[in-house]
């Protein structure tokens, strides 16, 4: 089973490992690749989450509906939070797992469901507005001996920012002035 999403910085690490193409990715780089991760994840909230707006309210000027769905959505070995529908601006809350989340960290649920949004929320803006997650860092697609072709992106680079970004906003929801 997938464990609960949303590791801070120094767990961010395990994110870099679950990467599929953790192997290739030279010893020496990982600590910069999770720094420029997290950074792009932190840069983003501070530019798309206007101080004081709760991110429901953030995703609906956005033109997003949020609909809930109350069942424990687990396909594979993955539990999935939400769904993200960007075409017809839906975002599905699957409410069972999100409360299995919130007791499992003890976290309020309305505290929880704020923190999904904003990881999701994240990945939208990548697709929209966000510099790609490539401009962070890209292995070749091909090596040959001396010779390298194309070029792929890290996921774990889109995910890492994610929890950034959902940890900035997290922080603002410890200080109930700023929302
Ligand atoms: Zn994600």
């Amino acid at each position: 089973m997938n464990q609960f999403p949303f590791p801070g910085r120094e767990a961010c690490l395990e994110e870099l490992r679950r990467d599929r193409l953790y192997d290739r990715i030279p010893a020496g780089d990982r600590d910069r690749i999770l720094h420029d991760a997290w950074t792009r994840g932190e840069a983003a909230a501070a530019r798309y989450l206007p101080q004081g707006v709760p991110i429901r309210e953030v995703l609906e000027r956005a033109g997003f509906r949020i609909v809930r769905e109350d069942r424990d959505q687990v396909l594979g070995n993955t539990r999935y939070f939400a769904e993200f529908r960007e075409k017809s601006g839906r975002i599905t809350l699957y409410t069972g797992s999100i409360r299995l989340w919130c007791n499992h960290n003890q976290v309020p649920y309305g505290t929880g469901e704020a923190l999904i949004l904003a990881h999701e929320y994240f990945h939208c803006l990548e697709r929209q507005v966000l510099p790609s997650p490539r401009e962070v860092y890209t292995l070749p697609l091909f090596q040959i001996g001396p010779w390298r072709f194309g070029q792929c992106g890290l996921t774990c680079v889109s995910e890492i920012g994610a929890h950034a970004f959902s940890a900035a906003y997290g922080q603002r929801l410890q200080s109930p002035e700023n929302l």
